[in-house]
Order: C-alpha cells, then structure tokens, then sequence
C-alpha cells in the first residue's frame, strides 16, 4: 500500500492549491481527482473575477495551469474516485485504484448545484442558464432575468443582479421565502426585483440563446411564458460529500463542517472549497482554502513526527 504525508481528496482549485503548497512545503503529496483538473471551473467559457487575469481566463485553462503549477513541486497524481475514507493513526482511503494512506488528509471534492431538470436547462447552460450570479451576473447588463428558489442563494442572487439587470423575477414554488429576514427586508425595498409566487419553472426556451421560460402556477395550473435573457437557478447545493459524511460531522444540506482552520471533527483531516459548511463558493475562496488546509496539516503531520 502506498503511504504519504498528505493525501488531498479533488482536483479543483483547493485541492490543487493545498497540493502545490502542501508539495513546496516538502511533504510526500498525493492528489486524487476523479474526473478533470479544476472542477466546477471548467463549465466557465471565461473566468472574470478571479485575480490576476484582467482579460479573464477559460475555466478548463486555470485548472491546467494550476495542475501544471503543484505538480512542478512534486505533487504526485492519480485519477480514481474515493469510495472510502477510514480515519486511524494512519488515514486510510479506498479509491477506484487501490488503497492509499496518509497522516493528513485534505478533503476537496467540491459540490454540485442542483438542478431544475426541465427541458432547455442543460441545453442553454452558459447561454443564458447559470448557477452562479457573482460569476455572471455582469453579463445582464439592463437585461430582464429571472432567479429560480427561494433561499438565501436566490434572493442575495437577486440582490447582485439588481445591480446589473433592468428587471429580476424571483420565481420562487411556495408563497413564503426560506431566506432570512433581513435579506428578504432588502429585497422586498428593491423595486427591481418583482417576486413570482407558487409557481415552478416548466421549460427554458430560446434559438441560439435562451430567450424565456415556461411557468406554471401551482395554485391556478396556469402555464404562462416570461420573457427573460437569463435565469439563474439557486435551488440550493449537493455536496460531494457522500464517501465522508459517515465519518465526519456535516450539517443538514451534507457540507462538512469545520473550524476556523479548516479542520474537520476529526484529528488530521481538514475540509477545503465548496464541500464546507458556509462556503462562499468562488474560485478565489476555494484557492484561500486549500492554502489554510494545507498549512494546517502541515502543521498536524509535523506534531506527529
Ligand atoms: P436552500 O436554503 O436549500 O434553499 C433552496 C431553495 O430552493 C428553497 O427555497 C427551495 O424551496 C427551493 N427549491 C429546492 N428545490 C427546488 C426545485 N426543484 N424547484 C424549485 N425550487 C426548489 O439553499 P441555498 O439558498 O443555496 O442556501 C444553502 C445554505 O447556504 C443555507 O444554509 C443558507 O442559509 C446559506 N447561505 C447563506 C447566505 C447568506 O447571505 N447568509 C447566502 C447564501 C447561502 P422550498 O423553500 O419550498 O424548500
């Protein structure tokens, strides 16, 4: 069995920075990633808001560059996906490509959005179908948008994209929010954001880009079409966290919960980017998180020698 100083569990851009910093700081790194370097990223066409490239960058190209910036300091990767995680003096974790073992681990295989599952959603992803507001809410300038859910995801996205669009349609299938009070204050006094109640989005249309969206009120059965250029679906997260969440302490939506240092409810095993509790879900954010993972298991592994 292969054994290591650090294994980090995703290929994203907190694995990838806890491996580069995990692999400069001179301990035995192993980075596991199950499908492409990058993770969510390389969805986006082009990456505006993460610093440094003030052209922007595609998504799939910072996740080369990252790979290729870790392994240039000796982080060693393999592509398997992780079944299990057994925590001991030694950690051990069973992948689609054996068992590897570990002092530390760093727990990074992101989140997925969950989605609506209507016709036109995956067909219009990235042509007017998004998930994410602070990544491209820029683009609907003086444009009408729509955001789908009714939790704090949708109504701080409506919020954002108040800033940006003419118009913003919170289309939310009950006629109360989950959100908090004081976002709901803030959104209620915004005269750009209308709220539809009780009503579900049915189908998104368009030709080349989507141009609006079937919906249908649950109280009436009324179908109608409104005409939006974008919708933003924020119906809440997915943690990747199946293969951990019967070792490590999650919360109810299944995100690891952690401390200030990223450590998880167990010694040695810390939790980085969106897989956490109160993630912000950015790029740059994961990037800060896979840096205080890594420095604090390096700080863990040097305790145990
Ligand atoms: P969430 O709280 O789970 O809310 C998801 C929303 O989507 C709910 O309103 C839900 O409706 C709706 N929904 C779920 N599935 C749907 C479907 N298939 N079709 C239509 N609507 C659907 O998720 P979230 O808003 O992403 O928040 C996740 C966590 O992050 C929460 O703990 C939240 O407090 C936190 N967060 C906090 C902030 C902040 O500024 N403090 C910002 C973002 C997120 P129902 O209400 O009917 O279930």
């Amino acid at each position: 069995m292969s054994e290591y100083d650090i294994i980090i569990i995703g290929g994203g851009p907190a694995g990838l920075t806890a491996g580069l910093y995990a692999s400069r700081a001179g301990l035995k790194s192993l980075l596991l990633e199950r499908g492409a370097w990058g993770g969510q990223m390389i969805n986006a066409r082009v990456v505006e808001n993460y610093p440094g490239f003030p052209n922007g960058i595609a998504g799939v190209e910072l996740g080369s560059l990252m790979q290729e910036q870790a392994s240039k300091f000796g982080l060693q990767t393999v592509f398997a996906e992780v079944s299990q995680l057994a925590p001991g003096l030694k950690h051990r974790i069973v992948t689609t490509e054996g068992t590897f073992e570990a002092g530390a681990v760093v727990v990074a295989p992101g989140a997925q959005y969950r989605r609506l599952n209507v016709p036109g959603e995956m067909q219009f992803l990235g042509r007017g179908v998004s998930y994410c507001a602070a990544c491209d809410g820029f683009f609907f300038r003086d444009r009408d948008v729509a955001v789908v859910g009714g939790g704090d995801t949708a109504v701080s996205d409506a919020l954002e994209l108040s800033h940006y669009a003419q118009k913003v349609y919170v289309i939310h299938r009950r006629h109360q929010l989950r959100a908090g009070q004081a976002l709901v204050q803030r959104a209620s006094a915004e005269s750009k954001i209308e709220f539809i109640w009780d009503t579900v989005v049915e189908e998104v249309a368009g030709d080349q880009m989507m141009n609006s969206l079937k919906v249908r009120n649950l109280g009436t059965g009324k179908v109608h079409t409104l005409k939006v250029s974008g919708v933003f679906v924020a119906v809440g997260v997915l943690p990747n966290s199946q293969p951990f969440a019967d070792v490590l302490k999650t919360d109810d939506g299944g995100s690891i919960i952690v401390d200030q240092d990223l450590a998880t409810s167990l010694p040695g095993i810390y939790a980085a980017g969106d897989i956490r509790q109160h993630s912000p879900r950015q790029i740059a954010s994961a990037v800060g998180d896979g840096v205080t993972a890594a420095l604090s298991a390096l700080r863990y592994v040097q305790t145990q020698t």
